[in-house]
């Protein structure tokens, strides 16, 4: 297909190996960016690694290294050249003076992918909040003066012209952006709210270990999967009953990825709130990948940025189906308590995580009901800090009568103020 071709870009990848990497690991990581080049509409003719001692302030790498890749997007007609970490203004401008060609780094390259993918309003706003925070100490590169001309990836977003206005209109444009979100995320909080005695279940994991495709097993929906990374930016929540009165709310939420910026889980956070405030996490887990285990670390150092490393954590190996030696599934087994085996595509052991979710829910959390008296401040406090506040009725003017959602590890401080 001549047309697809032409509209697919072609790619220099570089990576540097610092003395605490192996060659493997940085292998590994430009494998995972060639496929976010791919996701973005690149294909990488060529890998550059350099070792290092520590980044080059001008360049980053070398400027042998530099010229040596300038002499290769000449001889291959390379568009563009992405490093696997994050370049300063000084060295884009530094090596796009050596080398005739678009520069961007890993963080540009995600934050185009998360553009093209936003489709939600609360999406694209907090897209384009991110790339504009990103990029605008950035912005000196003359290819992105040339953006209508060269257009392609790196350039998509915030749109050419915000990008050529100055500082201080994008300024405005990032507050105006920060306030939008905070009334999209006020409708959220309310809206939450209506939900609040039911079991809200999120799904983490890194990206593409199948989160969407276990959603959709487990509520018989369609929500949209995709071979790609980060096709889904918005959390999609359903409801999945597992009988009459028994159900819970299940989200699916955006995926981790190694080295993603702090700024720009900030800038999630909306969505991200779905794992902050929900009851149980599933973290999803591709066992076919050869580096799973680094990948679960990287959703373990996200959750922890986000304070939610000790909710109670239902580990999903999935993809099962691609094993080919099985005996990582008894290792692992003997390593994570709460550890379920399942095939999401192919529906294999669905029912023994739901049977896990009942169960975790049962051993964490219990309801108590009972009356609390509402001029003790120390007893209001801790019971909406501990608790989650289901149902209020008032008794007469001392006296209150709670309904309290707590995870049983609380009861203890909890139960003193509530006399059932
Ligand atoms: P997400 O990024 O975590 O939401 O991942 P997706 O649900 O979009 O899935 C990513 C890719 O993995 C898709 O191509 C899915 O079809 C595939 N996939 C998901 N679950 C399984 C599984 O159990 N076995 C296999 N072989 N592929 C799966
Ligand atoms: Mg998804």
């Amino acid at each position: 297909m001549a047309n697809y071709d032409r509209e697919r870009e072609r790619a220099v990848i570089v990576g540097v190996i610092f003395p605490h990497q192996t060659r493997a690991q940085v292998e590994e990581y430009l494998d995972e960016l060639e496929l976010l080049a791919d996701t973005a509409g690149a294909d990488v003719v060529c890998r550059v690694y350099q070792e290092r001692d520590k980044p080059d302030p001008a360049f980053f790498i070398g400027r042998g290294k530099a010229e040596q890749i300038a002499k290769i997007v000449e001889e291959e007609k390379i568009d563009l050249v992405i490093f696997d970490d994050d370049l300063s203004g000084v060295q884009i401008r530094n090596l796009e003076n050596i080398i005739n060609c678009k520069i961007i780094d890993r963080t540009t390259l995600i934050l185009d992918i998360f553009a093209s993918h936003a489709r939600t309003a609360p999406a694209k706003i907090q897209v384009e909040l991110a790339q504009l925070e990103y990029l605008l100490p950035r912005l000196t590169g003359k290819w992105r003066h040339l953006s209508k001309q060269y257009g392609g990836i790196g350039t998509k977003g915030p749109g050419e012209t915000q990008l050529e206005t100055d500082r201080r209109l994008i300024k405005r444009k990032i507050a105006i952006l920060r306030r939008k979100l905070g009334e999209i995320d006020n409708q959220r909080k309310v809206q939450r709210k209506g939900r609040r005695d039911i079991f809200r279940v999120a799904l983490v994991g890194y990206t593409n270990a199948g989160k969407s495709t276990l959603l959709n097993v487990m509520a018989n929906t369609n929500v949209y999967v995709e071979d790609k990374l980060f096709a889904t930016l918005d959390a999609t929540t359903r409801v999945i009953k597992f009988s009459p009165t028994k159900k819970v709310l299940l989200t699916d939420t955006v995926g981790f990825i190694r080295k993603l910026p702090h700024h720009l889980i900030a800038s999630f956070k909306s969505t991200l709130d779905e794992i902050i405030e929900a009851d149980i996490l599933i973290h999803v887990v591709d066992i076919s990948a050869p580096n799973f285990r680094e990948q679960i670390k990287v959703v373990e150092e996200t959750l922890e940025e986000l304070n939610s490393l000790d909710k109670p954590t239902i580990i999903a190996f999935n993809k099962i189906d691609k094993l080919q030696d099985r005996s990582i599934i008894h290792t692992l087994a003997k390593e994570y308590e709460n550890a379920v085996f399942i095939s999401a595509s192919r529906g294999v052991n669905i029912q023994a995580l739901k049977d896990k979710i009942l169960q975790l829910i049962d051993d964490h959390y219990v309801e108590i009901t009972g009356k609390v008296n509402v001029s003790n401040p120390e007893a209001m406090s801790i019971i909406y800090k501990l608790g989650e506040v289901l149902d209020v009725k008032y008794d007469d003017d001392n006296y209150i009568t709670l309904r309290v959602k707590v995870e049983k590890r609380h009861l203890p401080k909890i139960s003193a103020y509530i006399l059932t």
